[in-house]
């Protein structure tokens, strides 16, 4: 450490040491400085301005700093940005020996353990993660510290991936140099903060203990992970590292879930992408996104179980009837639906109220927002038992679980409390003798004062004598200076003011001195009690918990019914059987955007005979959003909601993938073809019989030839293992695919329907069986706006090509190119052959269009 440093440098040095990895918001009075490095990055992040200190000195220190009064809102863009932070505050008013006062970390907050209601999304989860690695096994835990929820398991790393895609992972811990585990994590959020631990904190001792001491269990059998040593490892090192942030205060934490893949229906994060189930593909309008329709919740904990079971909808034929019944015994009455819906509306999020309290971070009316919540269950309770479905059986059952919280609440908070615990006056009197002591010294003394002015008045005979009191002087005697004469010996002046005189006596100083003795050790006292009466209520952690997971499921229940009433959709009858079978299905978007005009189709799929579907017809003819509602209305199924058709037969899936258009990623700085590329590998590495595959295009990110070559021998490649053929829905422009039908029996064609009219069309729609007659391409070009010399150019030049054509045969396999007799058309078609009609905007057509022209000058 420099020896020119001052005091408070060195004491900064000394902290900052300790906390290395966090950027360290330093009090130094009512503001949080940063010093060096991380005033660099404080003033890059949240666009403050850097200065300097100790700018006499050779070497002023770069320094940033923000106001302590607003460092909740500071502290919520660090975190935002993956920052962990590191709070030190002043814990003395006046300065002890050496000339610094005091200073301790009272906190450190990550972005995956943070509580500040600033920098958590209310329907969303907050996770942090840890995973370890043992070859082609990983064990992994996920933790939401704002909720309580806790969940691990192992698997391959892909499918690790897939159970975590998308989940709002904002954290991850590691061993220390382990391969690969970064990587996978910055594969599932690249966003994502991501700290390496020493590998000893992963070690399977350290973790029984710490599990086993916190959920005073001998041993961990009871949440399945005693034969899992990876999964328990990734728990006991998450656990650990959380503990140690939040000062041990994880009562909330009451349970541990196994996570396994063979439970629930899998989607992949370009899935969940692709259908944009919880995002939008483009821009951030939310109204495209599947959740944004779906999502009639009224209370924070049921948004967010409703999130959980999209993203891991059931694969258990029992658990999905079970949601159905109890989604359709809320669509039956409609009027208790009403009532019940109206109560949880604006029900408060005890999970998070219960993290804030157990961790300490909560204030009186919090504790309050509580207590008022647990008044108003046994009215939902009661409605909710008009609903004969066992599911909602169950839910009443956990919203009864007994708990002391509000005896407790009611017993030792008073009902009019400040907000802040500083201001005093919080816990009523009966919980604490001592406090109640000082409650009545201080009452004693004010009430004394209060006598006094009537008192002093008629002792002294000045009827307007005052009592009064300021933060400076305390309480004094107040006299008109005409009243000079009558001033009582035994008043001691204080204050001289224009036209009167200030006093106090002896004994008002005394009383006043008591007071304040005893107003101050009421407050000290009062955060004590607070202190134990939180205490007492995370003791009810798991009731309170059991409460709101009660009102979640209530809440996802009577929410998909409102929306299956309102919306029409029906029941969707559950098979083991391989098949899936859609009358008049819609897609949940679509067909709010296109309003009444939505047309419904059918789909067929029976894995004996044809589950192969090609889907061709012009572009902007329905082809993706009918192979994507297929996929939504699967997804619904399994997640125990009604559905937009009107029948649905959905036999069990274990996968959804989806192969959707070109999608970049340009983060991972891989090409759209690679992209492409690689999710169609995932899929036909993994793909079972009971998968369901929904390829939009693929292959467009090449040549014509080169991606028609793959897009057939990917299809082939899905047809020909018996044992593992997924149903398949696949749109195409790529019409030479539908000839697949007459070697493969289990595919299918189907088209798009449009109308001609004259030489423009119209689009019906709907879906027909039998392959499309044409492309529609230059149609569509000219519904686009391109001149009209364009487009009879087109014609012209598309006329040419079929002649050409007309004389191939059914490809055995796609052909090369065949040389022609005119260089010119040979030219033309090469290059229209290598365009991507699709992906180019009316610009690049026009310019394409003149080239060709010039090719065929030459
Ligand atoms: P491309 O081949 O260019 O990707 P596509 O055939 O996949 O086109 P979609 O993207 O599915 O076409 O649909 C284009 C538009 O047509 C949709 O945005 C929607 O507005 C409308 N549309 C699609 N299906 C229907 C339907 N069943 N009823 C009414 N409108 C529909």
């Amino acid at each position: 450490m420099p020896s020119d440093l001052t005091p408070l440098m060195k004491q900064y040095r000394e902290i900052k040491s300790r906390y290395g990895d966090g950027i360290l918001l330093f009090q130094v009075g009512d503001f949080y400085e940063t010093f060096y490095e991380d005033a660099h990055e404080v003033s890059r992040l949240l666009n403050i301005t850097l200065t300097t200190r100790d700018r006499e000195k050779a070497n002023p220190v770069p320094l940033a700093g923000v106001p302590v009064h607003a460092a909740e809102s500071y502290i919520a863009k660090l975190l935002q940005a993956g920052r962990k932070v590191v709070v030190c505050d002043q814990v003395e008013e006046t300065p002890g020996a050496g000339g610094l006062v005091k200073r301790v970390v009272t906190d450190v907050v990550t972005p995956g353990t943070t509580l500040a209601p600033a920098t958590l999304v209310e329907k969303e989860n907050n996770y942090i993660v840890s995973m370890v690695r043992d070859g082609e096994a990983c064990g992994f835990a996920i933790l939401d510290v704002s909720t309580g929820e806790f969940s691990a398991g192992e698997d391959s790393p892909a499918a690790v991936e897939t159970i975590l895609a998308a989940l709002p992972i904002r954290e991850a811990i590691v061993p220390a140099g382990s391969t690969g585990l970064p990587e996978l994590v910055r594969a599932i959020n690249a966003a994502c903060t991501i700290g390496e631990l020493p590998p000893y904190r992963f070690d399977d001792g350290v973790a029984r203990e710490a599990l086993g001491a916190h959920f005073a269990v001998g041993n961990l059998a009871c949440f399945g992970l005693e034969d899992r040593a990876l999964g328990r490892a990734a728990a006991g090192a998450l656990l650990g590292y959380v503990k140690e942030l939040r000062h041990d205060e994880l009562a909330h934490i009451t349970g541990l879930r196994l996570l396994v893949s063979e439970e629930s229906l899998f989607l992949d994060a370009e899935t969940m992408r692709n259908l944009e189930l919880f995002e939008p593909l483009r821009g951030n309008a939310p109204d495209t996104t599947v959740i944004h329709h779906l999502d009639r919740t009224e209370t924070a904990p049921g948004a967010r179980e409703l999130r959980r079971r999209i993203m891991h909808p059931s694969r258990n034929a029992t658990v999905i009837n079970a949601r159905l019944d109890g989604v359709s015994a809320f669509a039956a009455d409609r009027s208790s639906l009403g009532a019940l819906r109206t109560r949880l509306r604006r029900f408060p999020d005890v999970e998070r109220l219960l993290s804030r309290i157990t961790t300490r971070r909560a204030g009186p009316r919090e504790l309050l927002a509580l207590s008022d919540a647990l008044a108003r269950i046994p009215e939902i309770a009661s409605l909710a038992g008009r609903f004969g479905a066992p599911i909602v059986g169950e839910a009443v059952e956990r919203l009864l679980t007994p708990s002391r919280v509000r005896e407790i609440v009611e017993r030792g908070i008073d009902p009019e409390s400040p907000s802040h615990l500083r201001d005093g006056g919080v816990i009523r009197r009966g919980w604490s003798p001592e406090l109640d002591e000082l409650m009545n010294a201080s009452e004693a003394g004010k009430a004394w004062i209060a006598s006094l002015q009537e008192s002093e008045r008629r002792r002294a005979g000045i009827s307007s004598l005052k009592v009064g009191y300021n933060r400076v002087f305390g309480y004094y005697i107040e006299i008109s200076r005409v009243h000079d004469a009558k001033v009582p010996a035994d008043y001691v002046a204080k204050q001289t003011l224009a036209s009167s005189q200030r006093y106090v006596t002896e004994e008002l100083k005394a009383r006043e001195q008591a007071i304040l003795t005893a107003d101050a050790r009421r407050v000290e006292l009062e955060r004590e009690v607070f202190d134990q009466i939180c205490g007492e209520i995370a003791r009810e952690s798991a009731a309170l918990q059991r409460v709101s997971a009660g009102v979640a499921a209530l809440d996802v229940l009577s929410s998909l019914a409102d929306l299956a009433v309102e919306r029409d959709y029906c029941r969707p009858e559950i098979t083991e059987t391989n098949d899936l079978s859609i009358r008049g299905g819609r897609h949940p978007v679509v067909e709010i955007i296109s309003g009444k005009n939505f047309i419904p189709n059918d789909v067929e799929i029976r894995s004996d005979e044809k589950s192969f579907l090609i889907i061709t017809g012009p572009n902007m003819g329905g082809k993706s959003t009918y192979i994507r509602q297929t996929a939504l209305i699967s997804i619904l199924a399994h997640a125990g909601s009604f559905v937009p058709a009107s029948r649905a037969v959905v036999g069990l899936m274990d996968r959804i993938f989806t192969r959707v258009g070109a999608s970049d990623n340009l983060a991972r700085g891989q090409s759209t073809f690679l992209v492409e590329m690689g999710e169609t590998a995932k899929i036909l590495h993994n793909c079972t019989s009971r998968s369901l595959v929904i390829l939009d295009e693929i292959g467009r990110g090449t040549s014509t030839l080169d991606g028609l070559s793959i897009a057939w021998a990917v299809s082939e490649y899905l047809l020909e293992d018996e044992g593992r053929r997924p149903m398949t829905l696949f749109a195409t422009h790529y019409h030479e695919l539908t000839h697949l039908a007459e070697r493969y029996p289990h595919v299918r064609n189907l088209h798009v329907e449009v109308k001609e009219w004259g030489d423009s069309i119209l689009f019906l729609y709907r879906i027909k069986e039998g392959q499309s007659d044409r492309s529609y391409g230059i149609h569509v070009a000219k519904l686009a706006g391109l001149p009209e010399k364009v487009i009879a150019r087109a014609n012209e030049i598309l006329g040419m090509l079929e002649k050409e054509k007309a004389a191939d045969t059914v490809p055995e396999r796609p052909r090369p190119a065949q040389t022609s007799l005119f260089r010119e058309v040979d030219a033309v078609r090469e290059r229209l052959r290598g365009i991507d009609v699709d992906g180019m905007t009316p610009l690049e057509a026009l310019e394409l269009l003149a080239e060709l022209q010039r090719l065929s000058r030459e």
